[in-house]
C-alpha cells in the first residue's frame, strides 16, 4: 500500500516513521520499518497502526539506511509475521513490496521443494528469498534477475546487508518516486511522503529501476541506464 524508504546520514528510522505517518490517508492493516544496522538487518513490524509502531520501536534501532511500510494485505492474513519489511531466509535482504504477484503460488512451492524455510503467508516474501539466493553480484542484478521470475504488478524497494551503501527500488504498475536531497535520497510510493524534505522529485516509470546512494541516483531499465532529471514537485497545501 505504501512505501517509504531512506538513505543518508540520519538516523533512518524517525524518517521512516515520519513518511509512513503521511501515507496513513490512503488506509492499511499493517506498518513496519527495517533499517541497516552495523552487522544485521533491524526489523520492527506489526499489524498496528503507525504511532503504535513508533512507540515500541526497540532503543537499538539505529542505522541510516531503510526502507518502511503499511501494508494492505491480499495474500495473508494482517499479522506481524505478514507485515512488510519481509525478510529472505538468511535475514540479509529485506523487501517492501505494493501490488500482487500472480505467480507467487507456484514459486513458493519451488522454494519450499529447495528446502528454504517459509516464514509469512504473502506473495512478497519470494522476493526476498529470490534476491538473498540469487548468485549475481550486483544488488541490481539480482533484483532484475528476481523480477525475471514474476509476474504481477510492483512497487519495491530492497535493502541488503551486503550492499549497504544503497536502497534498489523498482516499479511496475505501482507508483514509485525517489526524493533528491542534499547528500541523502528518499524514495515514497506517494509525494505525500517525500515534500517535508525534498521538492526535487524523479518520477519512474514501469519497467524502471533505481538506485539510490547517500551521494546520488542512477535509474536504468533492463537494458541500458536511462538519464532522468529531478522535477520540482507541484505541492498545494491549501
Ligand atoms: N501483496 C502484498 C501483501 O499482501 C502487498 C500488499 C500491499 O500492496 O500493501 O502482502
Amino acid at each position: 500500500c505504501g512505501i517509504v524508504g531512506y538513505v543518508g546520514a540520519k538516523p533512518a528510522a524517525p524518517i521512516l516513521v515520519d513518511g509512513l505517518a503521511r501515507l496513513e490517508y490512503r488506509g492499511y492493516d499493517s506498518a513496519g520499518v527495517a533499517v541497516l544496522g552495523p552487522n544485521e538487518i533491524r526489523l520492527h513490524r506489526d499489524a498496528v497502526r503507525v504511532r503504535e509502531l513508533e512507540a515500541s520501536l526497540p532503543k537499538r534501532f539505529g542505522g541510516r539506511t531503510g526502507i518502511g511500510h503499511t501494508r494492505w494485505a491480499t495474500h495473508g492474513v494482517p499479522s506481524q509475521r505478514n507485515a512488510h519489511p519481509q525478510l529472505g531466509a538468511g535475514g540479509r535482504v529485506a523487501v517492501v513490496h505494493n501490488g500482487i504477484i500472480d505467480n507467487a503460488a507456484q514459486l513458493r512451492a519451488e522454494l519450499l521443494a529447495d528446502g528454504v524455510t517459509l516464514s509469512s503467508d504473502t506473495d512478497t516474501e519470494v522476493l526476498a528469498h529470490l534476491i538473498e539466493r540469487s548468485d549475481e553480484p550486483t544488488l541490481e542484478n539480482a533484483v532484475l534477475a528476481a523480477l525475471d521470475r514474476i509476474e504481477g504488478t510492483y512497487g519495491l524497494a530492497v535493502l541488503d546487508q551486503a550492499h549497504p551503501d544503497r536502497i534498489v527500488v523498482a516499479r511496475n504498475g505501482s507508483p514509485i518516486i525517489l526524493g533528491i536531497g542534499d547528500r541523502e535520497m528518499h524514495v515514497a510510493s506517494d509525494t505525500a511522503a517525500l515534500v517535508r524534505y525534498t521538492k526535487q522529485v524523479v518520477h519512474l516509470d514501469d519497467g524502471e529501476l533505481a538506485t539510490l546512494k547517500a551521494d546520488g541516483y542512477q535509474t536504468f531499465t533492463r537494458d541500458a541506464r536511462t538519464t532522468k532529471t529531478a522535477v520540482t514537485v507541484d505541492w498545494d497545501t491549501s
